[in-house]
């Protein structure tokens, strides 16, 4: 982080992103699609299973958008369709039940979390906005005690230009008064930057190769900032 870089007096709030953000979720995935490779690699090479799994995914997003739903109706149709439908109905079960227990997955907050939103929610308001199924992403954050950290709660199909500047609008607010905080360069950060609003990147342990871009694309703006830690947040924003 340039120490150069300081925020406008004038924010309005400080929005956070919930999976990998403040809590891991990603992992979880890379579990499922370990017993994906065990049970389907009996049919097809390793490496068409995950390229064909991430494939079905990408193509099922504009009708099922994101989620563990989404994830396992994809893990589901691409079994099949690699398989030529040779895929047994008891390995189809055990495929459906892990994708199902998902959807109970315990969500452990991220080390400073709670602690670095209380010290910033005392300077600004503070906002959560996640994209994904809403009774999923609902149900995570009330698992997740945070509930009542944030003034507002937003849960968003896509995170998109469009999507950052529906939100301003709503509340009334410049684009330069926003900050965004996530995991996710190709949702929580070039969209925010390239409407002129700020953001903050924290590097998750895992994050979906679909939500990575090539980082020369954000460092060139000004309103960006890269951060190792959540609690690293307090140096740049308090
Ligand atoms: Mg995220």
């Amino acid at each position: 982080m340039a120490k150069s870089k300081q925020f406008k007096k004038n924010i309005a709030f400080v929005a956070f992103d919930a999976d990998d953000t403040l809590w891991e979720n990603e992992p979880k995935y890379r579990r499922a699609e370990k017993l994906f490779l065990e049970i389907l690699s009996k049919y097809v090479s390793e490496e068409t299973i995950l390229e064909e799994l991430l494939k079905t995914e990408i193509q099922n997003l504009p009708l099922c958008g994101y989620g563990t739903k989404s994830f396992c109706m994809s893990m589901m149709e691409t079994a099949m369709r690699v398989s030529n439908l040779k895929i047994t109905t008891e390995e189809l079960h055990k495929l459906y039940e892990f994708g199902k227990s998902l959807l109970k997955h315990p969500i452990h907050l991220y080390e400073g979390v709670e602690k670095t939103l209380e010290l910033i929610s005392r300077k600004y308001p503070v906002a959560l906005i996640t994209k994904g199924d809403s009774l999923e992403q609902e149900r995570k954050i009330f698992t997740s005690g945070l509930m009542d950290k944030f003034d507002f709660i937003e849960i968003v199909h896509e995170k998109d230009e469009k999507t950052y500047l529906k939100l301003i609008e709503k509340y009334n607010i410049e684009p330069a008064q926003f900050v965004m905080v996530g995991n996710s360069p190709k949702s929580d950060i070039l969209p925010v930057l390239k409407i002129g609003g700020y953001a903050i990147y924290i590097p998750a342990r895992e994050t979906w190769i679909h939500e990575i871009i090539d980082e020369s694309n954000i460092n060139c703006f000004d309103n960006y900032f890269k951060l190792k830690k959540f609690s690293e947040i307090t140096d740049v924003l308090l």
